[in-house]
């Protein structure tokens, strides 16, 4: 993995670079892939830094609104969030809830429009749902 100033990539959002922004943003980063906040406390707590659950949560989305980290609500349970380059979509399979990457044909947001009276629309996400390839194996 090349290195990346973790608090110059976070002071270019226009964040200030905190401590616990730096060690979220840096954990998320190099773990890869969609993690819920608890799976993001647990990579904490194995750092052996302390940082309290609350503060936990304000960082991912202090993180998510300057686009660092991506959001995605997968449905009933936790959102997962991930360090992402192109803005995606995701498939959740119903059985195991895997979560997969789906390109966006824009890549970039919002990449679908909605006529809703008087709203600025800045985002969509498109959650895809079914069976996954190795569930729809197993049945
Ligand atoms: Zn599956
Ligand atoms: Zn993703």
């Amino acid at each position: 993995m090349p290195a990346v100033n973790t608090s110059q990539v976070i002071r270019g959002t226009g964040l200030r670079a905190t401590k616990p922004r730096i060690l979220v943003y840096g954990l998320l980063r190099d773990a890869g892939g969609h993690r819920t906040a608890d799976e993001v406390a647990g990579m904490v707590a194995d750092s052996g830094r302390r940082l309290p659950r609350a503060s936990i949560y304000n960082v991912l989305e202090d993180l998510s609104r300057v686009d660092l980290v991506m959001r995605a609500d997968r449905g009933p349970g936790s959102a997962i969030y991930e360090v992402a380059d192109t803005w995606h979509h995701h498939f959740v399979c119903r059985e195991c809830g895997r979560v997969t990457d789906v390109p966006c044909a824009i890549g970039s947001k919002p990449c679908l429009d909605a006529d809703v009276p008087g709203a600025v629309i800045d985002e969509a996400q498109i959650i895809f749902r079914g069976i996954c390839a190795s569930c729809t194996d197993r049945n």
